[in-house]
């Protein structure tokens, strides 16, 4: 049985990887020079290595307890011993009077108690399987300050955009759940917090050669001779006898290649795209840009927070920083600070049409301006990612149903677009998608 998994991001390549467990013959197929998509160690012009993408993964799921499949995946590829644990995990927002620490007790921001909720609702506050946006709905019950100065930043920091345009099932589901049997906002909130197991240890880590030694071991797990780079797929159609005939390469030397069954690990839009013809579905998505700076400053004293994260609206412009070096010890040099700072944010993208030595400078001003750090840099780097983070407007976990209802046998969707935008989200969206394709393949061959 031959699997086709087009692109090669986490999503892609863990579809690859459980497929060929499965006992699949199988070929990965991305468009870019190099696969891991948003995974990515790069050095900065030192040489010192450097997540350009996602820093870290949550190794649990935070309701259950339960090892993520993030963190199954690098314990199956003989990375568990890579993990590192962050030093500090607490980050502060930006207030009025400065830097606060993310309360305790939230959740997203939204908090467990509060002085003043809008009166008990007559019944559930969100039927089951209702959805609203997070801002509308923490605005409605808790005042609006709730949500400018606390939640709109968490959501800003995870997915550049805004409180009042993501959904709350996509976002945050275990309170829409939680919100099916309750009355008012906070109690839903103390519930989801409540059900939690208690475990001190961190729930994010990274590994100490980066996210990119993920992508390489998964890669060299799949096999090099299955990965292929620099190959765009460009259409996909059912063949006569319901095989799948994919078309790769450039439109000048197009190449046909024939798959059992297909996992599409791409976007949204390209997803749309190669579907057009097949089972067309519509996502309705929006992603969101934005621009990653890692500057090496020299030796400065720093808040004994993990990072800040900057409230949307204000007159800064970065929206997120991470003191790389204070929450991740190997990473620390003498005589250097360490900062990541993210810029951009969905509808906000015009600070990031800046040359790349402009976007250093007014990254640097903003966070020395908060923090009192240099404003020039011993070194840096910017990583500009387009169409980085899907904005999952409310009703998005069922328009994600009704697409994959809407897909035939031996055909699959993975990815960032579809189940949450975190690496351990990734990661099983593109087992559970090779597990399905793989299983209605053999059902068709029976
Ligand atoms: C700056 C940034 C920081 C982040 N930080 C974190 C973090 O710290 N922790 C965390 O858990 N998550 C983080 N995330 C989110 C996470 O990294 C991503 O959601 C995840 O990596 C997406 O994986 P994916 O495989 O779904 O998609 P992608 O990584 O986008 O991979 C899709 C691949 O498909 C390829 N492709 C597209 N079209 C075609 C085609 N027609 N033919 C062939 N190939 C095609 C693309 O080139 C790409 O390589 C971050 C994201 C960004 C952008």
């Amino acid at each position: 049985m031959r699997i086709v998994v087009v692109g090669g991001g986490v999503a892609g390549l863990a579809a690859a990887h459980r497929a060929a467990q499965l006992g699949a013959d199988v070929q990965v197929i991305e468009q870019s020079p190099a696969v891991g998509g948003k995974l990515r160690t790069v050095p900065l012009p030192s040489g010192q290595p450097v997540d350009s993408g996602a820093e870290a993964f949550a190794v649990r799921d935070p309701q259950t307890g339960e090892p993520s499949p993030a963190f199954e995946l690098a314990r199956e590829l003989g990375l568990d011993g890579d993990l590192v644990a962050p030093a500090v995990s607490r980050a502060a927002v930006l207030g009025p009077d400065g830097l606060e620490p993310i309360p305790a007790g939230t959740l997203m921001g939204i908090p467990g108690e509060a002085a003043a909720e809008t009166a008990p609702y007559n019944g559930p506050l969100l039927a089951p399987g209702a959805d609203v946006a997070v801002g509308d709905l923490v605005r409605r019950r808790l005042g609006a300050s709730v949500v400018d100065r606390l939640v709109d930043p968490m959501l800003g920091g995870v997915y550049a955009g805004r409180a009042d345009d993501l959904s709350l099932a996509a976002t945050i589901p275990a309170l829409a759940t939680a919100l099916a049997g309750s009355p008012t906002l906070t109690g839903a909130v103390r519930a989801v917090l409540a059900a939690r197991p208690k475990d001190p240890t961190p729930l994010f880590k990274t590994l100490a050669r980066g996210l990119g030694s993920l992508v390489d071991a998964l890669a060299a797990a799949v096999g090099a001779d299955r990965v292929h780079t620099g190959r765009p797929v460009r259409e996909l159609c059912r063949t006569r006898d319901g095989r799948w005939r994919l078309t790769v390469g450039s439109t000048r030397d197009p190449q046909n290649l024939l798959a059992d069954g297909v996992v599409l690990a791409v976007p949204a839009r390209p997803a749309e795209r190669l579907l057009a013809n097949v089972a067309p579905i519509d996502l309705n998505l929006d992603y969101a840009s934005v621009a990653l700076v890692t500057a090496a400053l020299p030796e400065a004293a720093l808040p004994e927070y993990s990072g800040l994260l900057v409230p949307s609206g204000s007159r800064i412009h970065i929206k997120a920083v991470t003191f790389l070096d204070r929450k991740w010890p190997h990473l620390r040099r003498p005589g250097r600070t360490l900062a990541r700072l993210s810029l951009g944010r969905f509808g906000e993208e015009s600070v990031l049409q800046r040359p790349d030595g402009e976007l250093v400078e007014t990254a640097l001003g903003d966070l020395a301006d908060i923090v009192g750090t240099p404003r020039r840099a011993l070194e840096s780097s910017v990583h500009r990612w387009g169409g980085a983070l899907p904005q999952y407007a409310p009703g998005h976990p069922a328009r994600v149903a009704a697409a994959r209802s809407a897909l035939p046998p031996g055909l699959a969707l993975a990815g960032a677009a579809y189940d949450g935008v975190g690496v351990p989200a990734c990661v099983r969206s593109g087992r559970t998608a090779a597990e399905a394709v793989v299983a209605a393949v053999e059902e068709s061959m029976a």
